[in-house]
């Protein structure tokens, strides 16, 4: 097997092709030296198939025959010999992964060199200082990287060499030094490893290429590659290449540049130099660089051939490059290039700029696929100015964007702080719904507890508040926590980044989001895209977040979970009396006062979402988590004492405590126990579809029945929600309203005046389930006879598939989990592709086999998580639903899934500037792009039952008032919930 390739090898491919096994910085160099002809010192690529094979068993058989070659052959073309006593050619060696593992990996310089080749390379170069300072850098990285001798033992003499000196800088030691320093590093080298520093430079290649290959896994790789999602199977190449040095004169330099300004995107060259430097000086900060504006002025012909080259590669890779050169006596010498890094606002601007420039001409498609969803979270969200921050510990990162605040320990005291205009950050150990209103009053949420789907997490998602969930280190003890020795009491500040899941002591600046005016255009792109193939939706919950939604782009609410209607202060008490009430008539009386509550909600949903799809969840949650914490009522029994309504609670939450309560009471299960619950909620749905009918509204209504199992289980439900149904269009909605025609529910329904479906002034009603439980993905076609669309709930899926807890594992147990690689991801940030994803491609495939235009949804987290969508796509599903601040992520990841699996629109440029037009700021996107609307599509039978339910109302002339937004039942109030009600969240 051929493992080592020169800079100039003939290969069958393009090099950049070929990262997988050249590396990208062996790619790159093989590129510029091949292909591009522009001047890079040669060299050689040992490929990934080798660090592959050395990992597995052993050094690869062949490879030093391989490596002797290759050196022979860059020995001819450099004109000298490694090693040779009276010029020799030094090389570097340095890694070279498939991504960029900036400063993760090892490299050794100035290879080559031993006793007696520095007096040659002093004689040449007639400078003892350089060659004496080379062969000590070498010693020095040689013994540390490859021979395992502590730099400590090596820099301490370093130091004491300086103060010899009396210099602060390495370039202050005389040569007599150096040569006394590089003895004194041999001794150690000898010292720790019984044998004497090599001369050979064969052995010395050898051991490079070996240290490279093992510092794949060292600590600070493996780490690295955990963070970045980066296989660990990929193994790095190692490069080996002639070395050039800037710092033989002042006609000699070393720099770094851009081909435009990676930090804003503006076109122009961008980067720093340094006069007779060696590249490590540019970036230690020791002397100050000067802009490569200066160059034009020092150098004025290698400026140039650096402006051509530039140009070139912006051409050749159509794409910005960051660059790393070398001038020696006058010739310029091209070290590296790759595609650079890019801030978010740079990233956006070059992407479109790009497609407007004739020698880069990127298509739109290419375009959006340039930005990815950390872009577009960077100029969404604050973020944390600079860098070096002490970060005291670590959680996830659960909601974008940093937030500085003084740290509260319970929602009422975080009220009241913010109430006095302080800025607050709520740190509980996990967070319950009775938290929500300090959750709101604060600028940021930690918790010591919980995953990505725990109360915290999904809460603070939903309102786009920065939150760090799950940071294990903190130990809250009363009113203030600990982190190892540090205390941060009540009223000190700290910053929190929920982007990075970092907490730091302290105010942290921040930099403040502001989107680009390029965003909006690129993400209209993105929709012109995946129109018609893949829709992007929302989880909101109330009229606000539902408009917030629609402005961020939003084709519709893919998940509106009620329960978050029913813990307003005004509402909670009703919900218990639903539940304690001791008679029919008792617990009658409650759900219609929670009806006509919920109505209102409604009405402001259906509003702000009028033409487009709103699919509203039934009560999931187990009841009891609407009733008080027993382990509290249980201490203030056995002190204080209970008042009789205290007791009442008491008794009933004792009733209804469970052991397991996500696998309890929760559900389609609930309206089993409980029917008028569900028929409660539609009828509340229904009056307020009508009344927005009337007002001249479109509400397209999606009903969802949760956690379902089976078919007997869904056609149970949906004969609940039918009758609902029916019985309000059969009243006309709302007692007296009247406007609304039909003559029952299994019928489709038109208005007086003939208003068909998808018009103003007419109503459409489907009824679906979630698909949650494994068992529901296996039935998935019994269940389709009953469900006109499925939504994976992935959240409970994963929970379910898994056996994990979604409250639990994340901070208990997945760390150790990700770092043996039991598990590649998390499974709750990520779909877990060939378990939870298998099951949503099975139970989709099985659903359509029974109603081939079965819509199909996600609504889990992972709807607004860029690998996830990609499965989704390949799924087949029509949209995905995720938190309203995530949506321009998830137009964006369902755009380049779409164009990745071939099914991309063709976007001609009216196309796209029309769909940029439609989503402006405050714009409202067009109803039901992206997914197969069923708009017109009329009823059609599923196991002999109609299956589509449309409602067509009239819209009452002169009524097309629209309707007020009612008030926020979530956020809005500030409640006081009832004290103690700690329990599993209700999500
Ligand atoms: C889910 O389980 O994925 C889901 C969306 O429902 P919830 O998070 O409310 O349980
Ligand atoms: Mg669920």
């Amino acid at each position: 097997m051929a493992y080592v390739f020169d800079f100039e090898h003939k290969h069958r491919r393009p090099p950049m092709d070929m990262k997988d096994l050249l590396g990208g910085k062996g790619a790159n160099l093989a590129e510029m030296t091949s292909v591009l002809r522009l001047p890079v010192p040669h060299g050689f690529t040992i490929s990934t198939d080798a660090c592959r094979a050395y990992m597995r068993d052993g050094w690869p058989e062949g490879l030093d025959v391989e490596v002797r070659r290759a050196r022979n052959r860059l020995e001819r073309k450099m004109e000298k010999r490694l090693g040779d006593p009276a010029d020799p050619l030094l090389v570097s060696v340095r890694s070279g992964a498939k991504f960029s593992m900036p400063g993760m990996m090892d490299t050794v310089l100035n290879l080559g060199l031993n006793d007696e080749s520095v007096i040659g390379l002093a004689k040449q170069t007639d400078d003892e200082r350089f060659a004496y300072d080379s062969y000590r850098r070498f010693v020095s990285m040689y013994a540390r990287i490859v021979l395992d001798v502590p730099a400590e033992e090596l820099d301490a003499l370093l130091e004491a060499a300086k103060e010899l000196a009396g210099t602060t800088s390495d370039a202050g030691i005389p040569p007599e030094l150096l040569r006394y320093l590089t003895d004194s590093y041999k001794q150690i080298v000898l010292r720790h490893t019984g044998k004497p520093f090599p001369q050979d430079p064969d052995e010395q290649l050898r051991g490079a290429i070996e240290a490279v290959f093992r510092s794949w896994n060292g600590a600070r790789a493996v780490a690295y590659r955990r963070r970045e999602r980066i296989p660990d199977d990929l193994g790095t190449a190692v490069n080996v290449q002639a070395m050039v040095f800037g710092n033989r004169d002042d006609r000699s330099g070393t720099g770094v540049g851009f081909t435009r300004d990676p930090a804003t995107g503006a076109r122009g060259e961008y980067g720093d130099f340094l006069v007779n430097a060696q590249g490590e000086d540019v970036v230690a900060g020791i002397r100050n660089t000067e802009p490569l504006s200066a160059l034009k002025r020092r150098f004025p012909a290698i400026h140039r051939q650096l402006m051509d080259i530039f140009a070139r590669l912006e051409h050749h890779y159509r794409d910005m490059c960051d660059t790393e050169f070398t001038i020696e006596q006058g010739k310029l010498w091209m070290l590296q290039t790759r595609v650079g890094k890019r801030t978010g606002r740079a990233a956006l601007k070059m992407a479109v700029d790009m497609t407007k420039e004739r020698s880069i001409a990127l298509s739109r498609a290419e375009a959006v696929g340039r930005v990815t969803a950390e872009h577009i979270d960077q100029v969404l969200h604050p973020q944390f100015a600079g860098g070096g921050h002490k970060v005291i510990a670590k959680g996830l990162a659960a909601s974008p964007g940093a937030a500085v605040g003084r740290v509260y320990f319970s929602a009422d005291d975080a009220l009241a702080a913010s109430d006095r205009g302080e800025d607050v950050v709520l740190v509980r150990s996990e967070t319950s719904p009775e938290d929500v209103h300090g959750m709101l009053a604060a600028k940021g949420i930690l918790t010591a507890r919980g995953g990505l789907v725990s109360h915290a997490a999904v809460v603070a998602r939903g309102w786009g508040k920065p939150a760090v969930v799950g940071a294990e280190a903190v130990k809250i003890e009363g009113r203030s926590f600990r982190v190892g020795s540090v205390v941060v009491s009540e009223g000190d500040w700290i910053s929190v980044d929920g982007s990075t899941g970092e907490v730091v002591s302290g105010r942290v600046e921040l930099t403040q989001a502001e989107a680009p005016e390029e965003l909006e255009t690129l993400l209209g792109w993105a929709d012109a895209l995946r129109a018609g193939v893949l829709g992007v939706r929302a989880n909101a919950d109330t009229g606000p977040d539902a408009a917030n939604a629609r402005r961020l782009g939003a084709e519709g609410i893919g998940l509106c979970r009620t329960e978050h209607m029913f813990l307003g202060e005004d509402r909670l008490p009703i919900v218990r009396r639903m539940i304690l009430a001791g008679s029919s008539e008792a617990e009658a009386e409650a759900l219609e006062e929670l009806r006509a509550a919920q109505k209102q909600d409604f009405v402001g949903i259906l509003d702000e979402m009028d033409g487009l799809p709103v699919t509203v969840r039934l009560l999931d949650p187990p009841l009891h988590e609407f009733l008080p914490d027993t382990s509290e009522l249980a201490v203030k029994e056995a002190t204080v004492g209970l008042t009789d309504e205290e007791r009442t609670l008491y008794t009933a939450a004792l009733q209804w405590r469970e052991a397991n309560p996500m696998l309890g009471t929760r559900g389609v299960r609930l309206g089993v126990i409980k029917p008028g619950l569900y028929s409660m909620q539609v009828r509340a749905l229904m009056e307020a579809a009508v009344e927005r009918v009337e007002a001249g509204g479109h509400p397209v209504i999606e009903v969802m029945i949760p956690l379902t199992v089976g078919r007997e289980e869904m056609a149970l439900a949906r004969g609940w929600v039918e009758d609902a149904v029916a019985e309000v269009v059969a009243s006309g909605g709302d007692a007296g309203t009247g406007s609304a025609t039909g003559s029952g529910a299994r019928r489709r329904k038109r208005g007086r005046a003939g208003a068909a479906a998808g018009e103003r002034g007419s109503l459409e009603v489907i009824i679906g389930t979630m698909i949650e439980t494994p068992r529901a993905a296996l039935r998935a076609a019994e269940i389709a006879e009953e469900a006109e669309f499925f939504s994976f709930g992935t959240n409970d899926l994963t929970q379910m598939t898994f056996g994990f807890s979604r409250d639990d594992v994340e901070g208990r147990m997945m760390q150790a989990y990700l770092d043996q690689g039991l598990l590649k991801r998390n499974p709750f940030e990520t779909i877990d592709r060939d378990g939870v994803g298998e099951l949503v491609g099975l139970a989709t495939r099985r659903g359509r086999a029974t109603r081939p235009d079965l819509k199909v949804g996600v609504c889990g987290e992972h709807g607004g998580d860029p690998e996830s969508i990609s499965l989704f796509e390949k799924a087949g599903l029509d949209y995905v639903s995720c938190s309203p601040f995530r949506v321009p992520i998830a137009r964006l990841a369902a755009a380049q899934a779409v164009v990745a699996s071939g099914r991309a629109a063709r976007v001609g440029r009216a196309t796209a500037r029309a769909a940029a037009g439609r989503t402006g700021a405050g714009g409202r996107t067009r109803a039901g792009r992206g997914e197969r609307t069923r708009a017109g599509a009329g009823g059609r039978s599923a196991g002999g039952r109609t299956a589509s339910k449309r409602v067509a109302a009239t819209r009452r002339a002169g009524a097309a008032k629209r309707s007020a937004v009612p008030r926020t039942p979530a956020r809005g109030n500030r409640r006081t919930p009832a004290r103690g009600n700690r329990r599993t969240p209700v999500r």
